[in-house]
């Protein structure tokens, strides 16, 4: 009989094979003393250890640099810094020493302090920043007991085509290991989405669901799965019909992506003839080609914050250096800079700002040019890195999270101050093109869209932002992601307010939140007069096969039908309604 099974969804995508449980290498980490003339050689022991957990990390990244580009190597970049962070080693060595223990227990003395400051943070993002440090630990205390730190898992067989994975939870070397062997898809017990090992997964295309509870204990090994990795689903022992409709619906998603391939050469154009401007959002120069290639027009959101979460906050020559190749990535296509947005969600945590501890409430607070405004210094070195590295190619500069007009100007005056700083230093920049944009993500500021735009050339929308500011439910909270609904009238209403309003006053408006790589919303977004579309580099063939096949006449008189009646769509939501429109026309 079948067992159906729920957990996270995390890459969509259908697995079908044989369940293979697995388990983990588990080292036992014990404490002995040492005497204080041993204390030097066991500090050797731990910086040896260290070197070569980060000997084995260096070689993992380049390898998931080609399975998983550029984001899965940077995961692996995040423990390597944090491997070489001070507050680990350093505290360690001294527990050594004050402790007279081993080095093991010394370093499961400073994790456990690590654990209980991160818990301690109000952060989402921060708190899942946990597992990263607890693995990193994990490594080392392998190779101090002499295990390879390669052989985390036990048993695990050669290959595994046809075969479902499932272990209580995994780390992202753990994953890579099982992708290397040709792994099907990937149940866990534990885990968030929002985790490296999720990010992971996506990067990889592995289908995987995370936070099955119990699904060791309920799973029989052997048995057959299905894994609907769109719905966080897995079926145990499914029956014929289920079988046989998850086999067909596997061959019609293996023929889309062979469709999405087709797409790759063709222009984004609507059937009515409307060009559609593409472009990508990157964190990291790496990003860029790949995107290029699959046709996008420029970088419309390039996360500056990224380079600042990475280890030592960046100085300007970092900061210009890393722009410039993000430059030359995109051979002169724009480029647009987001300014430093932290806060909240997002936190760098080697950036010690005093005034972000323990607020309240972080996503109401300091968070991005509030908090740029704020500690004036690193904002102006940020500024001079954007206007120098514009001389070498065309370069826009975006403020994240405008609330009021009074922040555009005091940027625009900053800016102002700055260029002529470097006129006068004698050194060269591209501010005489600079375009300045805003970022529509506060509700009032998409309200009063009008007076925002007095002083600045573009806007982008960030709907992630603007979603849950608009209905005041967190994005990284699951107990209200049913809140989270980029379809609710209230969204519907603010964003055809802001694309209305731009067009009537002149100003170029763009999407840069995940609404506008959702395939899902993308003839919602049409409809609603949006022709700029910045996203992630992975749906840019997904939603140009959408916009091309795609009558924007079509799809936004079924839009104004909608809004003069009384927005009812029967059992549809109102995309659903769009695409059945575009469908039957
Ligand atoms: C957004 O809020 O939609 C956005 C693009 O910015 P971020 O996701 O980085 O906050
Ligand atoms: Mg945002």
């Amino acid at each position: 009989m079948t067992l159906a099974l729920s957990g996270q969804v995390v890459e969509p995508g259908i697995a079908i094979g044989q369940a293979h449980n697995i388990q983990r290498n588990e080292i036992e980490v014990g404490e002995y003393r040492i005497e204080p003339d041993q204390v030097e050689a066991e500090i050797e022991r731990l910086f040896t250890a260290t070197s070569e957990a980060g000997d084995h990390l260096e070689a993992l990244a380049k390898r998931l640099r080609r399975v998983a580009g550029a984001s899965g190597e940077e995961i692996i970049r995040t423990h390597l810094a944090m491997l070489a962070d001070s507050s680990l080693i350093q505290a360690s060595t001294r527990h050594i020493r004050e402790q007279l223990c081993n080095a093991e227990w010394a370093l499961q003395l400073q994790l456990e302090t690590l654990v209980s400051e991160f818990r301690a943070i109000d952060d989402a993002y921060i708190r899942s920043r946990e597992d990263d440090i607890v693995q990193v630990v994990r490594m080392v205390q392998q190779v101090l007991a002499a295990e390879q730190p390669d052989k985390p898992l036990v048993d695990v067989p050669d290959r595994l085509g046809q075969t479902l994975v499932v272990a209580t939870e995994l780390t992202p070397n753990e994953l890579a290991i099982l992708h290397d062997r040709g792994v099907a898809g990937v149940i866990t017990e534990h885990g968030s989405p929002y985790s490296h090992t999720a990010i992971l997964a996506r990067g990889m295309g592995v289908p995987v669901v995370m936070g099955v509870r119990r699904a060791q204990a309920l799973i029989r090994e052997g048995e057959q799965l299905v894994l609907d990795g769109a719905y966080g689903i897995v079926f145990a022992d499914p029956e014929e019909s289920l079988l046989r409709h998850y086999l067909e619906k596997q061959s019609e998603s293996d023929r889309y992506r062979r469709s999405l391939e087709r797409s790759r050469g063709q222009l984004a154009q609507s059937l009515d003839g409307q060009a559609i401007c593409l472009m990508t959002n990157a964190e990291k120069p790496e990003d860029i080609r790949r995107a290029v290639a699959d046709g996008a027009e420029g970088v419309g959101l390039f996360r500056s914050e990224y380079l600042f979460m990475q280890g030592e906050p960046p100085d300007e020559e970092a900061q210009v250096e890393h722009y410039r190749r993000a430059i030359e990535a995109l051979d002169g296509a724009p480029l647009t800079i987001r300014t430093l947005d932290i806060g909240a969600d997002k936190s760098a945590h080697l950036l010690e700002f005093e005034s972000l501890r323990n607020r309240p409430n972080p996503a109401l607070g300091l968070r991005a040019v509030r908090l740029c405004l704020r500690e004036m210094e690193m904002f102006r070195v940020q500024l001079r890195a954007i206007l120098r590295a514009a001389a070498a190619g065309p370069v826009h500069c975006l403020i994240p999270m405008l609330t009021t007009d009074r922040e555009v100007v005091a940027v625009r005056s900053l800016l102002d101050e700055t260029r002529l700083d470097l006129d006068r230093e004698g050194i060269e920049h591209g501010g005489e093109n600079m375009r300045l944009g805003g970022m529509i993500e506060v509700p009032a500021a998409a309200l009063a869209l009008e007076r925002m735009g007095r002083h600045l050339d573009f806007f982008s929308v960030g709907t992630n932002d603007l979603i849950q500011y608009a209905l005041a439910a967190d994005r990284v909270d699951e107990n209200v992601a049913h809140l989270y609904d980029p379809q609710h009238p209230g969204v519907i209403h603010l964003l055809s307010h802001v694309f209305e309003t731009a067009g009537r006053i002149g100003l170029p408006v763009s999407v840069c939140g995940e609404m506008a790589g959702d395939r899902r919303y993308t003839r919602l977004l049409l409809a609603m007069g949006l022709r700029e579309f910045s996203m992630q580099p992975r749906s840019l063939l997904e939603v140009k096969k959408v916009i091309n096949e795609t009558d924007i006449g079509v799809v936004r008189d079924a839009f104004r039908r909608w809004r003069e009646g009384d927005g009812e769509t029967g059992n549809e939501s109102l995309a659903q309604y769009l695409d059945h429109a575009q469908l039957h026309h």
